[in-house]
C-alpha cells in the first residue's frame, strides 16, 4: 500500500516519493524531459525545484507541457525586494509554463519575512495569492532559528527544511512543532547532500513521520528506481534498519559538512561543498574519483585559502569550515601516500 502524506493546511496529498529538480540542472534538456516523466509515470506527483536552480524549471515546464494539472510544483524565489520577487515569480511562471505556482517558498533567507517587516515581501507573497499566482505560501530554510520563527509566526504553509536519519534532537524538534501548527513539512537533503547511500534506509526512516514529505534529489537513475519501486511498496523502519541507522550515525556524527554550498561562492575558488568533506567521501563514494588529476587540484585550492571566514560565517550548521577543508587537505594527502582508508 502506497505511504501518503498531506502538507498540512494545503491539502496537497501525495505519495512519500517527491521530485528533488535541483539534480536535473546536470542532465541535457532530452534527458530531464525523460527522467521527469519516468518518475511521473511511476507515480512521482510533487516536483520542487526554484529559480535559483539554472535551467531546472525550464526542463520541467517543457516536461509538464500539457499536462500541468495532473502534477504539484512548488519553487522559490531568493528575492530580497518586491521588484525582485515579481521579476522572479513571473519568470518562473513564464518557463514552467503555467499560470500557478502550487507553493511558491522563499529560499532560504536569512531572516523570516512577515508584514510590516520593511521588506514588502511577505505583502507580495500574499498580493500574488490574490491574484491566483500561487497556491500556497512557504518557507526554506538550513537555520533552526529562522524555521522556529517560522512556525511560530502562523504565516506560512508548508516549511522545506533539511531532515534526514542523520536528524538531531534539535531538528525532530523543529518537525514536531511543524506538525502542530498544522504546517507540511517538505524534507530537503534527505541523503544529506550524497553521504547517505542506503535510500531504503533513508526512506524507512522519514515514513515513520506522517508529515514529511522527502523530495528525493536523484543523482542517478538507478537511484530513481529505487525510490520509483517504493511507491508501491514502501521499506518499513525494522530492527534491521534501526542498528544500520545506529552504526551510520556513529560515523556521521558531529561536525560534519552536508554539501549544501551555502558558503559559496569562495573568492580563492575552492569548491567547498565537495572539499569540506572529502574525508567522508572518500571512504564511503567509490573514491577513484575523488582522487584523480582534478580531484587532487580541487583539494590542493585549500593551500590558496586567504582566511577570509566567509564561508564560516554563512555556514547554516556553524562549521569551522576553514580549519575542517584543512584537516580534510591533510587526511586527503595522507591517502595520497598511501595511508589505509578504513
Ligand atoms: S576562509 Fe578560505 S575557504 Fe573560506 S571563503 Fe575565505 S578563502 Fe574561501
Ligand atoms: S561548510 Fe557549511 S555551508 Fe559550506 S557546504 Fe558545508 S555545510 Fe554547507
Amino acid at each position: 500500500m502506497k505511504d501518503m502524506v498531506t502538507l498540512g493546511r494545503t491539502g496537497i496529498t501525495v505519495n512519500k516519493n517527491g521530485f528533488g529538480a535541483l539534480p536535473v540542472q546536470r542532465v541535457s534538456k532530452e534527458e530531464a524531459i525523460r527522467l521527469v516523466h519516468k518518475a511521473y509515470d511511476g507515480g512521482v506527483r510533487f516536483f520542487d525545484t526554484a529559480r535559483a536552480y539554472s535551467d531546472s524549471e525550464e526542463k520541467l515546464g517543457a516536461a509538464f507541457d500539457g499536462m500541468r494539472e495532473k502534477v504539484y510544483i512548488a519553487t522559490k524565489t531568493a528575492a530580497l525586494t518586491v521588484e525582485g520577487f515579481w521579476k522572479d515569480l513571473e519568470t518562473s511562471l513564464a518557463i514552467l509554463k503555467t499560470d500557478y505556482i502550487d507553493i511558491y517558498q522563499f529560499h532560504n533567507p536569512a531572516f523570516c519575512p512577515k508584514p510590516g517587516d520593511g521588506s514588502g515581501l511577505y505583502e507580495a507573497m500574499l498580493e500574488a495569492k490574490a491574484q491566483g499566482k500561487i497556491r500556497h505560501i512557504g518557507i526554506t530554510n538550513h537555520r533552526l532559528t529562522v524555521a522556529m520563527e517560522a512556525i511560530e509566526s502562523g504565516l506560512y504553509e508548508t516549511l522545506q527544511f533539511p531532515f534526514c536519519y542523520l536528524a538531531t534532537k534539535k531538528d525532530i524538534e523543529v518537525e514536531e512543532a511543524c506538525s502542530k501548527a498544522g504546517m507540511g513539512f517538505i524534507a530537503m537533503k534527505a541523503l544529506s547532500g550524497g553521504l547517505i547511500t542506503d535510500s531504503r534506509a533513508a526512506y524507512a526512516y522519514l515514513a515513520q513521520y506522517p508529515n514529511v514529505l522527502p523530495i528525493w534529489g536523484v543523482q542517478r537513475e538507478t537511484e530513481m528506481d529505487e525510490f520509483l519501486s517504493y511507491v508501491e511498496n514502501p521499506p518499513v523502519y525494522t530492527k534491521e534498519i534501526e542498528a544500520f541507522i545506529e552504526k551510520e550515525k556513529k560515523q556521521l556524527s558531529g561536525d560534519f559538512c552536508r554539501g549544501c554550498g551555502y558558503c559559496m561562492p569562495c573568492p580563492a575558488g575552492i569548491e567547498i561543498n565537495n572539499c569540506a568533506r572529502m574525508s567522508l567521501m572518500i571512504r564511503r563514494a567509490p573514491s577513484a574519483a575523488w582522487l584523480d588529476e582534478a580531484g587532487q587540484a580541487r583539494m590542493n585550492k585549500i593551500d590558496g585559502c586567504i582566511g577570509c571566514n566567509k564561508c564560516k560565517a554563512k555556514c547554516p550548521y556553524g562549521l569551522d569550515t576553514p580549519n575542517l577543508l584543512k584537516k580534510n587537505l591533510k587526511d586527503y594527502r595522507e591517502v595520497l601516500a598511501g595511508k589505509t582508508v578504513v
